[in-house]
């Protein structure tokens, strides 16, 4: 599906769609009482009961200004040794040609901006070409949040170690480094005026935000600040990767009163179809998804049905 934010074009390119983590696995605080008021949007689309797990994805978003190509978040990639994450451990998805199939091609991006740094969302920053690790976009500029770089830059002496993260730093960013591509940017950057990098700290301490306004209309990239969206009735669920529980509970109560308040798309990483919705704020002031009002933002295009790969977030 392409959708359309003012005068700017959003495609999604999927690695993986289907069956993830059961509840209580991604969320400590879960609890089953917890799905009676979301019945009627959360099966079977978000989460099949029939096995107590939820439905997710795993998806980058190509964005188009009328001046540049960018991709948001680059999934797991391939061939990436990822020991301590067995579903992510020596993936080989055919991502690269879906990007392909929509006229895009890796020498086409102009800039790569990932979120954060966890090894779901850079994976497709490099590919393997003779041995080696090497920027599958020659030509883009990857922008990263200069707070999370650092975090996760294993060269330095306060390095903290996390499994969850082994490898990555080598195999998915020092490449980018090595080869001049990469640019630390602050709150507040901007491409083309229309792509502006706000904070949205919580699941890490660096995680940003990408907001999107074009004529009037507006949207944010949002990463893994919401995992699932059973996370919009219950900001509170905070997940077991999480830096910072208590300021990503923050950065969504944050997230969702300004949705509600600009109508704006929210562009989450790892929603199961339609992939993006809108906020709508009830009257005892929680929150809740609208996925059918984003049929307004879909301007044909939609791409073939049935990626269901099995094991995702
Ligand atoms: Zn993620």
């Amino acid at each position: 599906m392409r959708l359309q934010i003012g005068d700017v074009a959003i495609d999604r390119i999927e690695e993986s769609l289907g069956l993830g983590f059961q509840p209580h696995e991604l969320f400590p605080a879960y609890e089953p009482r917890m799905l009676e008021p979301v019945q009627d949007w959360i099966a079977p689309g978000f989460y099949d009961p029939t096995v107590c797990r939820f439905r997710t994805s795993i998806h980058s978003w190509l964005v188009r200004t009328p001046k540049h190509l960018i991709l948001v978040d680059t999934c797991v990639g391939n061939h990436k040794r990822r020991p301590h994450v067995p579903r992510f451990d020596m993936r080989d998805t055919p991502w690269l040609s879906r990007l392909a199939d929509l006229g895009v091609g890796v020498e086409d991006i102009d800039y790569v901006m990932c979120t954060h740094l966890h090894c779901d969302h850079v994976g497709w920053n490099t590919r393997l070409v003779d041995g080696r690790w090497v920027p599958t976009f020659p030509n883009a500029r990857y922008l990263f949040g200069r707070a999370e770089f650092n975090r996760w830059d294993a060269r330095r002496a306060d390095y903290q170690h996390r499994p969850i993260n082994d490898n990555v730093f080598e195999d998915s960013i020092l490449p980018v480094v090595e080869s001049g591509q990469m640019v630390l940017v602050e709150d507040g950057f901007d491409i083309d005026g229309v792509l502006i990098v706000e904070p949205g700290p919580g699941h890490t301490h660096g995680h940003i935000c990408i907001r999107l306004a074009s004529q009037g209309h507006s949207g944010y990239f949002t990463g893994d600040i919401f995992h699932h969206p059973l996370q919009i009735r219950y900001p509170e669920l905070y997940t077991g990767f999480d830096d910072v529980p208590e300021l990503g509970i923050q950065t969504r109560r944050r997230l969702l009163s300004a949705c509600a308040d600009d109508h704006a798309l929210l562009l989450p990483a790892h929603f199961a179809e339609p992939h993006a919705c809108h906020i709508h704020r009830r009257s005892d002031g929680d929150y809740e998804p609208d996925f059918a009002s984003v049929q307004a933002f879909i301007n044909g295009n939609r791409l073939p049905a049935g990626h269901e790969a099995g094991e995702t977030v």
